[in-house]
């Protein structure tokens, strides 16, 4: 199947081959032909399973040719997803697909922790506007932008939307929308909480369920272990990223404190690093990723803040530092690598007293990790 086959005009399909997308993954093969016949869709998925481009590509083809430039304050396309790392990520894939599209597409994203001025500036003349939903109110509010004539809404990994405590804003945002309109649900599980938003949102939709390829992506992720006591730790980590010649590594840690204390040893011992975390401002969070996703910084040690939805290109490796205590948010961190069918690490330092979590966690992803212990390990130079 080919992306020219789902009904996708000529402009995008060009795109896409320069980009090297060289078929559709299967979301996106039932997502674009009833994204693009105006259906509604539920898409269950994951990360890593090409979920924005399937909702990207079609809203893009729907947009194009159609819109005269009206420049006013009210969007066509509404995206709201939980978190600002995610809105950047999502306006990225918009520009990616606009700039040839043909039509003169603007996208626009929009979040809090940030000065809210420049974006009720910004909001002229805005066609796509992906926004998280506390931001989204104040400029609604605030009369910066109107979402009463909207053509689509996006809601993206809308599990964690409501894990994060948005539902009363949601409902505030679904009872300002127009009636008639495209409904887009993406969530990476399909708990009670989705299933009610589901049901008071979506019209008759298209169901597309790839959760299995997040177990798919795990089979392409080489996972090991080492025991260590909690004192060389440190050694261990800065021995395993400088024996791998790793390019770039993703270090997870458990707490704000710690990222701070492991990316001041690191860089203490010559490595290029940043920490990313809630309390970074948002410039200094922006500001790390993007180097990071540009290959401009080879490690960032992140929060679980940074677990889920984000996208790196090509990561080789990830290092849990300490584990979280979650078993999904295990899969959801080392699923930052072996992305888009690409080989990947994923390596986990533990102590004796994370034994019995790494076994549930072992239970929970249904695969089995081998313990490297490290009592041979010279690590006095490291
Ligand atoms: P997502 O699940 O939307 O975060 O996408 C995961 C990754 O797959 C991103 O890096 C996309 O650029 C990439 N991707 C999405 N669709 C395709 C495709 N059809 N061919 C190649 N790469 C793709």
């Amino acid at each position: 199947m080919s992306f020219a086959s789902l009904g996708l005009p000529q402009s995008l399909v060009q795109k896409l081959s320069k980009q090297e997308f060289a078929k559709p993954y299967p979301i996106q093969e039932k997502a674009i032909p009833a994204i693009l016949s105006k259906k509604d869709v539920l898409g269950i998925a994951k990360t890593g399973s090409g979920k924005t481009a399937s909702y990207v590509l079609p809203i893009l083809a729907n947009l194009q040719g159609r819109r005269e430039v009206e420049k006013d304050r009210s969007v066509d396309v509404l995206v709201v997803v939980p978190t600002r790392e995610l809105a950047v990520q999502v306006k990225d894939v918009f520009y990616q697909f606009s700039s040839e599209s043909g039509g003169d597409v603007r996208t626009l994203a929009v979040f809090g922790g940030v000065s809210i001025n420049p974006q009720m500036k910004a909001m002229f003349g805005v066609n796509v506007l992906v926004a998280t939903p506390g931001r989204l109110l104040e400029l609604v509010e605030s009369k910066a932008v109107s979402i009463s004539e909207i053509e689509t809404l996006v809601l993206d990994e809308a599990d964690k939307m409501l894990n994060l405590g948005f539902e009363e804003e949601m409902n505030q945002i679904f009872a300002l929308l127009p009636q008639n309109r495209q409904n887009l649900l993406f969530s990476a599980t399909l708990n009670k909480e989705v299933k009610n938003i589901n049901k008071v949102l979506l019209r008759n939709p298209l169901v597309i369920n790839v959760e299995e390829t997040e177990t798919a992506d795990i089979e392409l992720i080489e996972q090991t272990a080492y025991l260590i006591e909690e004192e060389k730790k440190g050694p261990l980590l800065r021995y395993i990223i400088k024996e791998n010649n790793f390019e770039q590594v993703l270090i997870f840690v458990s707490s704000t404190f710690r990222a701070d204390a492991v990316v001041d040893k690191l860089k203490k011992n010559g490595f290029d690093c940043m920490a990313t975390h809630s309390k970074k401002s948002q410039g200094a969070r922006t500001d790390a990723l993007t180097k990071f996703k540009n290959g401009k910084l080879a490690i960032l040690v992140a929060t679980d803040l940074l677990g889920r939805g984000i996208d790196i290109q090509g990561l080789p490796c990830v290092i849990n530092y300490e584990l979280p205590r979650s078993p999904k948010d295990y899969i959801h961190r080392i699923g930052r690598t072996g992305r888009a069918e690409m080989n990947g690490k994923a390596i986990s330092i533990l102590t004796t007293e994370d034994l019995h979590h790494f076994k549930v966690i072992q239970k929970k992803m249904k695969k089995r990790v081998d313990l490297t212990y490290t009592d041979d390990l010279n690590l006095s130079s490291y």
